[in-house]
């Protein structure tokens, strides 16, 4: 595995609708893998050697979870919405970025101090109304004069690391591992196939970019790579989420309890056949919630296969993933032998 490059996918800024900043690291190696590259009307990054009609489509989106800005007090205190499904209880007390006119910008989350907390105010969770952002500012102006403004989108500077001997830690693998596939899929591309850093999947059940690039490209077939829950720590049980790290990448059968898509019944015989001839270990699993850029493209035109590809990875929309390399290297290797059989 190429650790720098996942290393600079997951630290880099993309909050929904903010994508700028992983589009351009996105562009760059698909060009240096010898791919035209072109960027849509709503920031989606497509990458391909040549297309004709009913191309095969391989997405993973850019975008990330994060927070916005929406009312900054006399003091520059920030309040904030939410951008995406993230876990309230990740977001107490963590360092934060915000993205201004100016640049990236460090704060951190405040909120009130245990000691002062009533019982039974410290039993409860606290939710994200009651935090707030502090850049150190000493009043509103000072805030103003930093770039701090309404709608600035906000990230968080967790580092990338390695852990232990087969693991990876860090922001936003949801989806960036999709992202690293996708650039491991870019350097033997076949003809008719076309790779898509999509965005704005966070922001809606079904995501907005990969519908918008999949209505002008007529696929074929398409195929989303992104993450699943895995199930296999200390609070999780196997029966709520069954995929487990390092078991291999997890055929999606059905999204959202059939609302997502409905993996097409050749695609999953395909793809499992294709694992088994190449001896490449796999997973499958049935989301109840949750689903991918599949879920949005499956069923417009005159309906297209659809089918995701997910790597497991721990602690997903929070501030900090864990995932596993060989479920990574498999997830390209599988997609890399499947995709010359579609
Ligand atoms: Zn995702």
């Amino acid at each position: 595995m190429d650790f720098e490059l996942m290393g600079r996918l997951s630290e880099a800024d993309g909050v929904s609708s903010q994508e700028e900043g992983i589009a351009e690291i996105m562009k760059d190696e698909f060009r240096k893998r010898g791919l035209k590259v072109e960027v849509d009307n709503f920031g989606n990054v497509l990458a391909y050697k040549s297309i004709s009609k009913n191309p095969l489509v391989i997405a993973a989106h850019m975008d990330e979870i994060g927070l916005m800005a929406k009312h900054i007090d006399k003091k520059g205190f920030i309040r904030f919405i939410k951008i995406g499904g993230i876990d309230d209880r990740s977001l107490v007390n963590q360092q934060v970025l915000v993205k201004t006119r100016k640049g990236l910008v460090p704060g951190v989350i405040g909120s009130k101090a245990p000691h002062v907390m009533k019982p039974d105010e410290r039993k409860g969770l606290l939710e994200y109304g009651n935090l707030f952002i502090d850049v150190g500012a000493a009043d509103k102006k000072e805030a103003a004069a930093l770039g701090i403004e309404i709608g600035n989108t906000v990230t968080f500077p967790t580092k990338f690391m390695r852990l232990g001997k087969k693991m990876i830690s860090g922001k936003a693998l949801d989806d960036r591992i999709g992202c690293y596939v996708l650039l491991e899929l870019a350097r033997q591309l076949p003809k008719n196939t076309i790779l898509v850093g999509t965005t704005q999947e966070e922001v809606s059940t079904f995501g907005k970019g990969a519908k918008i690039a999949s209505y002008r490209l007529d696929p074929g077939a398409f195929i989303a790579v992104d993450v699943t829950i895995a199930g296999d720590h200390p609070e999780m049980k196997l029966e709520d989420a069954p995929n487990e790290l390092s078991k291999g990448p997890s055929i999606v059968l059905t999204e959202w309890a059939g609302r997502g898509n409905i993996a097409d019944a050749r695609l999953v015989q395909k793809t499992m056949e294709c694992a088994r001839k190449n001896r490449i270990k796999f997973q499958v699993d049935v989301f109840e919630g949750g689903a991918t850029d599949a879920a949005s493209v499956h069923n417009m035109k005159g309906g297209v296969p659809s089918i995701a590809l997910c790597v497991p990875t721990r602690y997903i929309h929070s501030t900090v993933g864990v995932a596993h390399i060989d479920d990574i290297e498999n997830c390209s290797k599988l997609l890399k032998k499947l995709i010359g059989t579609i």
